[in-house]
């Protein structure tokens, strides 16, 4: 049955998408055991949350969800048969909270609770908390977590069971001399890793012996802050790594298989950011000995259900070396599930209910490539700080065989401060690599999303990387190309592209705009007057009439130092249903007319013609303040404009010409907030005489740390903010006033 499978999916992709969704376990009633999971409380949020529940709904399972006050009306919620309340907005409240998560599951009788990925999931407390009550654990035994927690304990692990691990000591001595030593006979450049913790925290690259011991102290203060335990193990430092990892599976009999491979090196902040699978560019070979390791991996820890075996691949030398174990189904999954066309989470919840495992390792399909990139609402040019903000216009590509959207919000929710700036994940498939990129490259085109910053026009500028198009990746990829990757402000070329594309939309928003004033006004006859769109302001146009109003545009650039200089626009609408459109760039003195015809396709559809030109054209607008936004979506082109509310509307005048867009201007020296969040912690106090680059506050958004520096050297002045204050993106925290006086220059 399975070769005849394998011969359809080879010979017709589309047939192994279909059934590829399908089970390869038996309907309920015909399997060895009578299924004992009936209901299941999904201890987490977001994606994942909707993810695992629907599978479960799938399989005829009821489903739990819980939510913190900040999620009350979130998608998890809805999508679930009923949902508990666990508490206020902060995790460590309320998603963290096992205890009450644990009570939850024993009120709404569900039998197990799954945990996700993130919060409680790798925490063996909780998974032994859940076994305790009676309820069954969907994920590995608590001894496997506890035992991969430790990151010198699982190498310890690996090496006896004959994985491969990085050159390094990862033994219980931590005396500073001793371990000076074991440095010496790894060879530089070492580096340094807390025992316990995660997110790359406390790690230090030590290029040289003497700077060794100020790094190891470091590195054990910062450890010891994060984590609670100073223990620290080196590893040579790989220069020019690949992170590839395996997904493992394993049941309670004992039987372990792995589903190949992820590469998952493009990564930002340690985090990834483009994941795929299988890994570009390896041999079969290499592809079978990687799977080997990691079932050896999974075997050494008497594991069972989904897990991750992590490797770091030295590009140098071709040789891998075990890096860590996940104990749980990581946010990357999906890539697989496409290459082998199977549900994994489906997968979890037999080997939890006490089935084995559907398939054997010789069973496993490999069809085709997958690759899954995460949209995430940052800030990309502000170094992938995560924003906050309303999703005013969401609207992800439709799914459909080949193609995957993970997400857990909708049009009009709030991304707050307190969970994962995530907001969806896309995930495609092809028949090969190249394949599976051209779909990732269009659906990343019309992944529509407005409102807040979002990271999509870089992962578009990643997907069309020629290094990434070949399959060269490595961790520091980014890094690497970072002068394709980061538009330069000062590069004129870009900026002069990017102004005449802004002209071109400019021109279409504005006759968009007229054509919904137009119909708004018609429909105001008849209607309610609050149901008009946004952009309805007084005074409107006259049907039937020449009219003409100015506007004045802003076109929005992701590096706001490079913004264009604002548009005049006029628009003289003509009874024929055309418009005339007049455009004038500030402080030049030629104007541009063209002749433009805009026609409603509805739900913010347009088809516009001008000089000889249609073009599809999607637009959303929102009000933010006193700015009105407009996005406009053309082709591979999304323009976002602004336009300042209150100024605009001259009717009959286009003469004044001044700009609506001073940006507010502080003292100099003023630092402001570069990201909503909670200040954790303030360093120094008003007066204090700090250095330029000193840390003065931190502030802490969405599991990430941010510390907030002095600009130049001088005192602090105006510092209103202490610990445990919310702030906002953009407030001024304090300033450092130079002081002319401690140079000695003047007086
Ligand atoms: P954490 O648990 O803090 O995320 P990991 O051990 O998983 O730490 O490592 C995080 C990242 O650091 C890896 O994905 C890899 O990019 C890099 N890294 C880890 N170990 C090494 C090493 N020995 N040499 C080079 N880079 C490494």
């Amino acid at each position: 049955m399975m070769s005849l499978l394998s011969s359809i999916l080879r010979r017709k992709p589309a047939v192994l998408l279909q059934v590829r969704l399908l089970s390869s376990y038996a309907p309920p009633g015909t399997t060895s055991q009578q299924q004992r999971i009936e209901k299941i409380l999904v201890a987490n949020r977001g994606e994942i949350a909707c993810r695992i529940m629907r599978t479960a709904k799938r399989l005829g399972i009821r489903t739990v969800a819980v939510y913190s006050d900040a999620d009350k009306n979130s998608l998890h919620v809805k999508s679930a048969d009923e949902a508990v309340h666990i508490g206020p907005p902060p995790a460590r409240l309320s998603y963290l909270n096992g205890s009450s998560i644990v009570e939850a599951a024993v009120r709404t009788g569900a039998q197990a609770v799954h945990p996700g990925y993130g919060f409680l999931s790798e925490s063996s407390e909780f998974a032994q908390l859940v076994e305790d009550r009676g309820l069954t654990f969907i994920g590995p035994p608590a001894s496997a977590i506890r035992d991969m927690g430790d990151k010198s304990a699982s190498k310890r692990i690996m090496g006896a069971a004959g994985v491969p691990l990085v050159p390094g000591y990862h033994g219980s001595e931590q005396d500073v001399e001793i371990m000076r030593l074991e440095a010496d006979k790894i060879g530089y450049p070492i580096l340094i890793k807390p025992t316990h913790g995660g997110g790359g925290k406390g790690m230090r690259i030590v290029q040289s012996p003497n700077e060794f011991v100020d790094s190891f102290l470091g590195a054990q203060r910062e450890a010891a802050a994060s984590f609670g335990i100073n223990t620290i193990l080196l590893e040579k430092y790989i220069t020019q790594p690949r992170h590839i990892e395996v997904q493992i599976f394993g049941d309670k009999f004992g039987n372990v298989l792995h589903l190949y491979e992820r590469d998952c090196s493009v990564q930002r902040r340690h985090q990834k950011i483009i994941e795929e699978a299988p890994a570009p560019c390896v041999t079969d070979e290499f592809r079978t000995h990687l799977g080997q390791a990691a079932v050896s991996a999974a075997k050494a820890v008497g594991y069972h259900n989904a897990g991750t075996v992590e490797f770091i691949v030295d590009t140098k030398t071709g040789h891998f070396y075990f890096m860590e174990m996940n104990t749980r189904l990581q946010v990357e999954h999906p890539v697989t599930e496409m290459i082998v066309g199977q549900d994994l989470v489906e997968w979890q919840i037999h080997v939890a209910n006490g089935e084995p495992l559907p398939i054997s390792q010789d069973q496993v399909p490999l069809s085709g490539h997958a690759f899954e990139a995460r949209i995430y609402a940052e800030n990309v040019p502000k170094g992938f700080l995560p924003a906050t903000g309303v999703l005013h216009h969401y609207h992800p590509v439709p799914p459909s065989s080949t193609v995957r959207v993970e997400t857990g919000v909708e049009q009009g929710d709030v991304v707050s401060m307190h969970y994962d700036p995530m907001i969806a994940k896309l995930v495609v498939w092809g028949e090969n690599r190249a394949a599976a990129l051209v779909k990732l490259k269009d659906c990343l085109l019309k992944f529509q999303v407005a409102g807040l910053p979002t990271n999509i026009n870089f992962l578009q500028k990643l997907a069309n990387h020629k290094a990434f198009e070949e399959g060269n990746v490595e961790t520091h990829f980014i890094e690497r190309h970072k002068d394709d990757l980061f538009v330069d402000p000062n590069n004129k070329v870009i900026y002069e592209d990017a102004y005449s594309a802004a002209r071109l939309g400019a021109k279409l928003v504005a006759a968009c705009l007229c054509e919904k004033e137009r119909s708004a006004m018609k429909e105001s006859h008849s209607g309610d007057s609050s149901l008009l769109p946004i952009w309805y302001t007084h005074p409107p146009f006259r049907v039937n009439h020449h009219a003409q109003r100015t506007m004045e545009f802003e076109c929005e650039n992701e590096y706001e130092s490079s913004s264009s200089k604002p548009l005049m626009l006029s628009i003289t609408y003509r009874p024929d249903g055309n418009y005339f459109i007049q455009h004038q760039q500030i402080g030049e003195n030629d104007a541009h007319i063209l002749e433009v015809k805009a026609s409603n396709l509805g739900n913010d559809n347009f088809i516009v013609e001008a000089d000889g030109l249609t073009m599809n054209v999607s637009l959303a607008v929102y009000t933010k303040g006193q700015i009105k936004h407009i996005h406009i979506w053309n082709g591979p082109h999304h323009h976002h404009f602004r336009q300042k509310l209150g100024l605009d509307l001259s009717d009959e005048d286009e003469t004044q010409h001044k700009t609506s867009f001073e940006t507010t201007s502080h003292p100099p020296g003023t630092v402001v907030a570069p990201m909503a969040g909670l200040v954790v912690k303030v360093l120094v106090e008003n007066g204090a005489k700090v250095e330029a680059g000193q840390p003065v506050l931190v502030l802490e958004a969405m599991k990430m740390e941010h510390v907030v520096k002095a600009t130049s050297g001088g005192v602090v002045e105006g510092l209103k903010v202490g610990a445990g204050q919310q702030v906002s993106d953009g407030s001024v925290l304090f300033r450092v006033k130079v002081s002319h006086f401690e140079f000695g220059s003047w007086n």
